[in-house]
């Protein structure tokens, strides 16, 4: 398969949507970002890896984190996991308080952000250093080093969501936060603000690609069951309101963010990252899509 002229392709056949979509303004420090990056890699297992356009400039992974976070809680405290945060598809918009007042304060996922403040407070209540295991284990999945928080990104969300922060009193609330509410959202708007360039990326989400891998440092400790539980949520829970449409149009599992990154994985095949900062109306990356649904269509390869 010539992944390297697909993806030249790709980004030709992208130019007609570049002026669609708008950057996530609602977080301050994301609005510096140039509208106009485009950048895609693809990491082939037992092959190689292919970039083009700004695959090796770094951007907030926002809520692809919440792939990270998951897995690190899972390993953590095991299928217990399942009675603080379910594994339903929300149908709502990625921050809607109105579900979780219905639901009784049990998010309808862990990659709403609802769901992943009650992750982080996982993580919080089993390991010491939480902010410190969490970069430490995305470097070991994917073999680099290096990885850093953007701290005015991770401050400009601490000064800004109050969504977020209504959303963590209403959990306290339920009684399903232990630790304080400021130091869960001080882990989480940090897990969102940490940076990767789509290379980067690409090699994490290898890992997830590879289902059948384990991992163990400290006391986290992955198993492949637990990996393949994450890839399965990705594919029904990975974009919010839209993961239907992305499973229909693109047919991968991945996981976007509000910086307009995308990873998908094609198990036991490749992982992919793209990242295209300005987003649609569900918050998901415009180009992220339309490249990733030109990748499959292309590639002619579909795990349906
Ligand atoms: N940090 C963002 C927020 O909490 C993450 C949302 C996202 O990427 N969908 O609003």
């Amino acid at each position: 398969m010539d992944y390297q002229g697909i993806i030249e392709d790709i980004i030709k056949e992208i130019q007609p949507f570049t002026s669609h979509g708008k950057v996530a303004d609602y977080i301050p420090e994301m609005a510096k970002v140039d509208p106009s990056k485009f950048g895609i890699t693809i990491d082939v297992i037992d092959e190689g890896i292919y970039s083009a356009g700004d695959a090796r400039e770094k951007f907030s992974i926002q809520s692809v984190s919440k792939v990270f976070s998951l897995t690190i809680a899972h390993s953590l405290v095991g299928e217990s996991i399942w009675e603080r945060v379910k594994v339903e598809p929300s149908g709502s918009p990625f921050n809607s308080l109105v579900q979780l007042e219905y639901e009784n304060g049990i998010p309808r996922n862990p990659f709403i952000n609802a769901g992943a403040i009650v992750i982080a407070d996982i993580m919080l209540s089993n390991l010491p250093d939480s902010k410190a295991s969490f970069i430490e284990f995305v470097e070991q999945i994917s073999g680099i080093s290096g990885l850093a928080y953007n701290e005015n990104v991770a401050k400009s969300e601490m000064d800004s969501g109050f969504r977020n922060i209504a959303l963590a009193y209403f959990l306290k609330s339920y009684g399903n936060l232990d630790n304080d509410v400021m130091e869960v959202l001080d882990l989480y708007f940090h897990m969102c603000a940490l940076e990767m360039t789509c290379e980067e990326l690409a090699k994490a989400f290898l890992f997830y690609a590879k289902h059948g891998s384990s991992i163990k440092f400290d006391t986290i400790k992955v198993t492949p069951s637990q990996v393949k539980r994450t890839n399965a949520l990705m594919q029904t829970c990975g974009f919010y309101d839209e993961s239907g449409e992305f499973t229909f149009t693109v047919g991968l599992p991945g996981k976007s963010g509000v910086g307009g990154g995308v990873a998908a994985i094609y198990p036991q095949r490749y992982s992919v990252a793209v990242w295209g900062p300005k987003l649609n109306k569900k918050g998901n990356s415009v180009l992220g899509m339309k490249a990733l649904e030109l990748l499959t269509s292309k590639s002619e390869m579909s795990i349906f």
